[in-house]
């Protein structure tokens, strides 16, 4: 943990802990790229981010990524506030890439229940992709709902709400550079 970290922690008086520094989450996010570097290196994928907690993901993903690229953006919805799951799923922005024969690799900040990212993958694939997978930061495994193959995934964690490195309690704490749990 960084300095900068704990002094973080220590402002945010709402957080719990910190479950992932901020270290671990670059060093895992380099790792990532290289992997997803090697795999894609005789085409240019789309990467497909996922607004709005993506975003910072995204930011770092991309720069570390050696190889050609685009990045096209979607804004889908399953949380309203709060910490609890809606069902509900509205797509609020969509791609202005015609995927249909590309590679497209989907940028997501977390799997939670599966039922945002399988809404999501069913409405791309009727765009004929040449190939759809995904790339998540996080992973919460035993609350699926919808089994999801995850082509990439940077971290499996507990059921527990976090927050942090894009990913909000009420639009808030995106800008934090670790990922940290919230006090119940
Ligand atoms: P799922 O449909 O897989 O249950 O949830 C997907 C979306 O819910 C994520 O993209 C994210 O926006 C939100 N979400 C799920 N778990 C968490 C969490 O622990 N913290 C935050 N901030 N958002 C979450």
């Amino acid at each position: 943990m960084t300095w900068d970290d704990e002094d973080l922690l220590r402002k945010s008086p709402n957080l719990e802990r910190i479950l992932i520094p901020s270290l671990d989450i670059q060093q895992r996010v380099r790792q990532l790229a290289n992997e997803v570097s090697r795999d894609y290196a005789d085409t240019v994928p789309v990467l497909v981010n996922i607004l709005k907690g993506a975003f910072v993901f995204l930011a770092d993903l991309t720069r570390c990524l050696t190889i050609p690229h685009e990045v096209d953006f979607m804004a889908i919805s399953s949380y309203h506030g709060g910490t609890q799951t809606t069902g509900v799923v509205k797509i609020e922005k969509d791609l202005k890439t015609n995927i249909t024969g590309r590679d497209v690799l989907v940028v997501e900040d977390i799997v939670d229940t599966g039922l945002t990212i399988n809404y999501l993958l069913d409405m791309l694939q009727t765009r004929a992709p040449r190939s759809l997978r995904i790339c998540t930061l996080l992973d919460k495994p035993h609350a699926r709902r919808k089994e999801i193959p995850l082509a990439y995934t940077g971290f499996e964690i507990p059921n527990e709400f976090v927050i942090g490195y894009g990913l909000d309690y009420d639009e808030k704490y995106r800008n934090l550079p670790f990922i940290g749990v919230m006090k119940s």
